[in-house]
């Protein structure tokens, strides 16, 4: 059943909102699919805004990656910071202005107010609570303070940050379209920090004021967020706007249920595209999770997806993202194409001028024949081997839990490796060598079979940096399940 309604005086206009931090996720294409289909289906708008209020983990670089791996899949948007449109601009880094005012419009009606409570005093609270077997939260110490007291502290140029001031009894009901009512009592909900105290806003407040701002009718995100819409609720209440519809997708999990991860699957985008997964494959698949057509059936293009969509037809038992799946639909559509248009895509792929160029320094000293280039550059364009021997990878007098422990400390720092070249890589591995007191020796020679399957390859760092990030994470994920004690 959906609750989900569409009326003639409210256009659909929906958006995606991903934060530009670390590799492309596979869930902002889930959650841009759904969301473009659906206004596709209505004649809406498909918005992408970038939530990059997070000034310390948010990326150009990031960015970018969400901008082109978007694009691979197809899911263009009507509107957004590359594209323009006319209720941008639609990077909330360049939305600062528009937050401050309106905080101002919340401090003058009484919704919100300043907090000026220490980083030492919160840690002091929060000990207390602890000790006392108190629920943690924040004690609301400053919401009445006297208009002079403010002054005063504001004049001595105290800082602060602005909370919501949530009711403090009562409930607060939402309608999620796929649920149904969902009732929060006000108890439980914390006064929400919305304004930090280096002056940007937090995701709830930037959020709420963008979407307002740019009309959405209708908020489609994962279902992680369920617990702040009631604190999005009141916000919207505390301005006096009327909140848009809420629809929370089912969260994509792991062959065993948890919620899906890099740890127990490829979670970029760009390992999708390398690995030669074509973007109607993916759409499709995704497209399946939690979702089906009116007659079951499995393969579908985007445009049928549009015709047919309905909520009535997602469900909410998380739906599995089973890689064997994806690969046997990819087959399909593989076999469908025809040789003509096979050749056209492995040369859009990876058999092209510039993936060769790539190679090429790091081979041209190491063969006689051109034919050797073959074997010798192949595990660049797919897993021709397999790590199955946990011995081979430990270095003379390391074990193999000692050796576990280093790579994955290493596959950890790989992930946080941005942007990604040679010098990064070098980066990251010689900082590892430090941090775990591992000699460069000892550390490169299971990195190298790890991520070529090889004992002797072209230089290290960059060998990787040609095998692309999203590849060698894989494989050094692979190789954890391998070395696991
Ligand atoms: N920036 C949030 C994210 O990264 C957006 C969540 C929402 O759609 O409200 O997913």
């Amino acid at each position: 059943m959906s609750h989900v309604t569409v009326s003639d005086d409210r256009p659909v206009r929906v958006r995606v909102a991903p934060s530009p931090t670390g590799d492309p996720h596979v869930g902002t294409a889930y959650v841009a699919l759904f969301n473009r289909v659906f206004a596709r289906q209505h004649g809406g708008k498909f918005v992408l805004r970038i939530e990059d209020t997070d000034q310390s983990r948010s990326s150009t670089e990031s960015e970018q990656a969400i901008f082109s791996s978007l694009g691979w899949l197809g899911l263009t948007w009507d509107e957004g910071p590359d594209v323009g449109g006319p209720m941008g601009p639609y990077r909330q880094s360049e939305r600062t202005a528009i937050y401050r005012e309106h905080i101002q419009m919340l401090l003058d009606n009484g919704h919100a107010y300043r907090c000026f409570a220490t980083a030492e005093e919160l840690a002091e609270m929060r000990a207390h609570q602890k000790a006392n077997k108190l629920q943690l939260r924040y004690d609301r110490r400053h919401r009445e303070l006297s208009k002079e007291e403010i002054e005063r502290r504001l004049a001595e140029g105290q800082d602060y940050v602005v909370r919501l001031k949530m009711p403090e009894d009562g409930a607060t009901t939402f309608t999620d379209g796929l649920r149904g009512e969902i009732t929060i009592q006000n108890e439980e909900i914390d006064d929400q920090i919305l304004l930090k105290s280096d002056g940007f806003p937090t995701y709830h407040l930037a959020n709420v004021v963008d979407d307002h701002l740019m009309e959405i009718s209708h908020v489609i995100r994962a279902e992680e967020w369920i617990p702040s819409t009631p604190k999005h609720v009141e916000l919207y209440r505390a301005f006096g706007w009327e909140p848009p519809q809420f629809i929370h997708l089912p969260l994509l999990r792991n062959e065993d249920k948890s919620k899906i991860s890099k740890r127990k699957n490829p979670v970029s985008l760009e390992y999708y595209e390398r690995v030669g997964i074509l973007p109607e494959a993916l759409r499709n698949f995704l497209g399946r999770m939690g979702w089906s057509m009116p007659d079951e059936s499995e393969k579908f293009s985007l445009d049928e997806m549009e015709a047919n969509f309905t909520w009535a037809k997602m469900g909410l038992g998380g739906p599995i993202f089973d890689l064997k799946k994806l690969d046997w639909l990819n087959g399909l559509y593989i076999r469908e194409l025809g040789p003509e248009a096979l050749v056209d895509r492995l040369m859009g792929w990876r058999i092209h001028r510039e993936a060769l160029l790539e190679l090429a320094p790091l081979i041209i000293e190491r063969i006689e024949r051109l034919e050797d280039v073959i074997p010798m550059t192949s595990y660049f364009f797919g897993d021709d081997f397999t790590l199955d021997d946990p011995q081979a990878l430990i270095p003379k007098k390391r074990d193999k839990l000692s050796t576990y422990r280093a790579v994955k400390s290493l596959t950890e720092a790989i992930d946080n490796t941005h942007p990604w070249n040679a010098e990064t890589i070098e980066a990251t591995l010689r900082g590892q060598c430090e941090a775990l007191e591992w000699s460069p020796r000892d550390l490169f020679m299971p990195t190298r079979l790890i991520v070529t399957g090889r004992k002797a390859t072209p230089p290290l760092f960059e060998t990787m940096e040609a095998l692309g990030k999203a590849r060698v994470q894989a494989r050094m994920r692979a190789s954890l399940k391998v070395l696991k004690p």
